[in-house]
């Protein structure tokens, strides 16, 4: 299962927007992107940069929400290969499917602080889906699903205390959380309210259509 390495908050640099892949740090002033003379591309010369093509806007927004949800490039394309097939917008369906990975779930119903912490949590077996254990990040939630916490002592010390921290995350319209037995379920799928990134996925599209 492969997965992004290296440093994170360059690829918010790149991207030039907050990512939001460091939990508790990204919201305070040690954040990169808070810091004017760190908040540009990252290299050398990035001031020697000629404007971007037609098609580096449209990579650039390719590789913007691969990283916000922690994708590789072939789990990226499986998904547009699917969105593709579907009756929606290419672009919305996509989007729809990358938020109803296991992994991103669980981040925002608050069980894990980030999208890369529970992606870790689910790969090591610390959640459960409909009662079975599911250890693929990737995992696509469909409507109704319960997702759990296993029996395991260490599953629950290691969310009760985000769930403790994370009491202002904002509500899902599409998941229904209960703190006390830290569970949620999935209520309805996904709607294009629910991507927090500012993207245009016509563009990915367009990039990926080629
Ligand atoms: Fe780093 Fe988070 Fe700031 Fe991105 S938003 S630059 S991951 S601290």
């Amino acid at each position: 299962m492969g997965r992004l390495l290296g440093p994170v908050c360059r690829n918010c640099r790149r991207e030039g927007v907050k990512l939001m892949l460091k939990a508790i740090r990204c919201e305070t002033a040690k954040c990169p992107m808070e810091k004017e003379y760190r908040n540009n591309p990252p290299g050398m010369h990035m001031w020697r940069r000629s404007k971007a093509s037609a098609y580096g806007v449209r990579l650039r927004e390719k590789q913007k929400v691969k990283r916000y949800y922690g994708v590789l490039e072939n789990q990226f394309r499986r998904l547009f290969s699917m969105a593709e097939r579907s009756q929606d917008n290419t672009g919305v369906a996509l989007l729809q499917l990358l938020e109803r990975r296991l992994d991103n779930a669980v981040f925002k119903a608050g069980l894990a602080s980030s999208r890369r912490t529970a992606r870790q949590a689910v790969a090591h077996g610390h959640f459960r889906v409909n009662g079975r254990r599911v250890n693929r990040p990737g995992y696509l939630v469909r409507n109704g699903d319960r997702i759990e916490l296993s029996e395991r002592e260490k599953s629950h010390k290691f969310v009760r205390a985000q769930l403790d921290d994370e009491a202002a995350r904002p509500p899902q319209s599409w998941l229904q959380v209960d703190p006390q037995k830290a569970t949620a379920t999935v209520v309805a799928l996904p709607t294009r309210d629910d991507v927090q990134i500012p993207v245009e996925e016509q563009l990915i599209v367009e990039f990926c259509s080629r």
